[in-house]
Order: C-alpha cells, then sequence, then structure tokens
C-alpha cells in the first residue's frame, strides 16, 4: 500500500524562507471582488498610452506563423537594440522581461554564502534571486529622501560581494542616482564586483545628470545594463527585456538561459517598437506633465510626496494610508500600497493620463474629507 504523504517531499530549504512577489492588483480582479465597472489601474507603472502601433501591427502581422519555434538566438531584435544605442549584437542579451533576466544573473553569479549589496528600498526581484540562490542580501538604507550616499554603497561592498544593484530612477522613489557619483562608484569598487544597473525607467528622465548606464558599458567596465519593453513602450503583457554587457559577462548568462526564452511574437513587437519614436515621445511628454499635474493636485491636498524622475510617483499618507488605500480601491482607483517595501505610511501611483489622474485626486479627496468628518 502506499502509505506516504506528500510531505515527504521535499523542497529546497531556500524556498521557506522566501516571500512571494506582490504584484498590482489587476483590473478584472477588482471588477470581480468589488463588483465595480470602471476601474483605474495607477499600480504598475504601465503605460497609459498603450502599446507602441507600430510593436501591435508587427504582431497582428506575425500571428499565423507562430506554430514554429522562436529565434533562440534573437537575432532581428538584438541587431535592433544595437544598432538603436551604437553597440554589437553580441554586447546584448534578450529576455521574458527584465526580471527574468535579473533571475538569470542571479544562477550565473551567485552561490551560497555571497552577497549582494541593495540599496534600499528597491525593486524586490533583487533580494527574489538572490534568496533563490542562497546567497545574502545587504541593504544600504537611502539617505534623506531616498537618495543615493555612494560612501554608504562603498561601506557595505566586501570581499563576499559579487553583484550590486543600482536602480535609477529606482523603484518605488523615483529619486536617481547623479551621473558623477555613478562614475565615482565605478572606479571605486573592487573589481570582483559586478554592477547591475537597471534603467527600467531611464526613458522617463528629464534631468541633464542623469546616466543611464550605457556609456560605462562602452568604456569597459563590468557592468550590465537591464531594460524593459514593459514600460515605456507599453509592452507588459508579452514580457521581453535586455541586458547590455560586454560579451565575456553575457555569454556566462548564455549558458544558464533556456534556449527559446523570448517568445516569437515578443520578439517581433519589440523589434518594432524600439524604432517608434512617436509613441516613446508622445509618452514622455505625457509622462513628464503627469508628473506636474499630480505634484500639484497633491500640494493642494497637502499631502507629501517626493519628486520622482519615473513614471510614477511615492506618496506619503501617514499611519492611515492602508485604510486610504483600501478606500480608493473601493473607488474602482488601483495604486500600489507601500508595506512590501516597508513603506507602510505610503502608497505609489502610477502617471496615468490626466482624467485618469484627475479621478485619482478626486477620489483621494472624497476619501480624506469622510476620514476627517469621522474623526471630528
Ligand atoms: C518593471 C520593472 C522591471 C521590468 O520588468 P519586466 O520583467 O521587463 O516587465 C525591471 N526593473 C524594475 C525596477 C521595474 O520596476
Amino acid at each position: 500500500m502506499n502509505n506516504r504523504t506528500m510531505e515527504t517531499i521535499r523542497p529546497r530549504s531556500v524556498l521557506s524562507e522566501m516571500k512571494p512577489y506582490s504584484p498590482g492588483k489587476p483590473i478584472w480582479e477588482v471588477q470581480r471582488e468589488l463588483g465595480i465597472e470602471k476601474v483605474i489601474k495607477l499600480a504598475s507603472n504601465e503605460n497609459p498610452l498603450g502599446p507602441s502601433p507600430l510593436a501591435v501591427s508587427a504582431i497582428q502581422s506575425y500571428v499565423s506563423d507562430i506554430h514554429r519555434y522562436p529565434d533562440a538566438d534573437t537575432v532581428d531584435l538584438r541587431a535592433a537594440i544595437a544598432k538603436k544605442y551604437d553597440f554589437t549584437a553580441d554586447q546584448v542579451l534578450v529576455t521574458n522581461g527584465a526580471d527574468e533576466l535579473i533571475t538569470l544573473i542571479s544562477e550565473t553569479f551567485l552561490e551560497p554564502g555571497d552577497e549582494i549589496v541593495v540599496p534600499s528600498p528597491t525593486f524586490s526581484e533583487y533580494e527574489f534571486g538572490a534568496n533563490l540562490m542562497g546567497a545574502r542580501v545587504v541593504e544600504v538604507p537611502l539617505r534623506e529622501n531616498y537618495s543615493y550616499e555612494i560612501q554608504d554603497i562603498l561601506a557595505a561592498v566586501n570581499e563576499k560581494t559579487k553583484l550590486l544593484y543600482i536602480c535609477s530612477p529606482n523603484n518605488p522613489t523615483g529619486t536617481y542616482m547623479k551621473k558623477q557619483d555613478l562614475h565615482q562608484l565605478m572606479d571605486q569598487l573592487p573589481s570582483q564586483v559586478l554592477v547591475i544597473f537597471d534603467g527600467a525607467y531611464s526613458h522617463f528622465v528629464t534631468t541633464d545628470d542623469y546616466c543611464d548606464g550605457l556609456e560605462l558599458v562602452r568604456s569597459g567596465y563590468p557592468i550590465i545594463v537591464t531594460q524593459t519593453f514593459s514600460k515605456i513602450y507599453g509592452l507588459a503583457g508579452i514580457r521581453v527585456g535586455y541586458g547590455i554587457a560586454a560579451p565575456a559577462i553575457l555569454q556566462h548568462i548564455r549558458q544558464v538561459k533556456e534556449p527559446f526564452n523570448v517568445n516569437a511574437l515578443a520578439q517581433v513587437g519589440a523589434a518594432a517598437a524600439i524604432l517608434d519614436d512617436a509613441h516613446v515621445e508622445a509618452t514622455r511628454s505625457m509622462n513628464a506633465a503627469g508628473r506636474e499635474q499630480l505634484y500639484e493636485g497633491l500640494e493642494l491636498l497637502g499631502i507629501g510626496f517626493t519628486r520622482s524622475m519615473s513614471n510614477f510617483v511615492l506618496i506619503e499618507l501617514g499611519p492611515d494610508a492602508k485604510s486610504i488605500y483600501d478606500q480608493l480601491m473601493r473607488k474602482g482607483i488601483i495604486v500600489r500600497y507601500g508595506a512590501g517595501w516597508n513603506l507602510p505610511l505610503h502608497v505609489r501611483i502610477s502617471i496615468g493620463t490626466a482624467e485618469e489622474q484627475n479621478a485619482f485626486l478626486t477620489a483621494l479627496r472624497e476619501v480624506l474629507d469622510a476620514g476627517s468628518a469621522r474623526s471630528i
């Protein structure tokens, strides 16, 4: 007789310490759970203008060929990316979203006992990758107004440090590392440290003292710049991202990746999107105007926020933040609650269209008014 229970089946021990990723709540879930028809999602930094139209038509034309396996080497897309930013194709690696690249980097470079250094709060996937491999995460708290202090980062680096993550602009704070600081940091790091510069939001930056990391790859530093088609290009649903680095570094990662990691529709869609300057420009200018509109509305409500170089803004709502987040949801507006980043007094809101942001500001005012009425 089979008297075994499923408890005899043991996963790797590191899994017991892993926190699940908590994504922004999808629109359909709020519609289903709360019975609301009109839902506005400002929770996942998606493009409010929708996908690149050039990508949509490229995908549509390709659909009847999906019985074929995709190109395992993503030759056309790598060529398009390399051409756009003036690299060679062997300096580009395409992945199933930048998330996959972070996991692949972790699998390629981390062993139990190794350390990664991450400024904090930041994107949770870095920690996920390290935990998965049994490596230790060393967090470096950002300074006042979530600014980077490179001396703090350098002090956290030791001989066990394998990877240093710099997310700039940083998710969820919207702050960035100044160009001069990034250069200084690169010059002062010990030679065994590989820097992962996450530029997921670099296209939204509107300041001159920013560096998107690419010049550091060109200068031959040990750095991987990670990029995504999920944000400015509006292709989050088809999952495609990439890394730019020295061929010798990417070659290690290629040993770990699945052959067909990037699906065929993602490859043709991304290759079209990267040439869609009109869509990128429209998104960039809408986003910059949207940030100002949001700042103004928040100032009128007397709410604190951190100025952002990205397509989201971190807002401080105080001890009632969770309750305000829940009440906004009941009004059909999804934002991201900060607890996952150890920011229980905050929410992060993605820049939406002017109309979406007005709906958010109106709903927020109603929630705050109702709250102060109750406490009288
Ligand atoms: C959204 C995001 C990514 C990209 O994710 P994809 O897997 O490409 O959708 C990478 N890094 C940060 C910081 C992000 O916020």
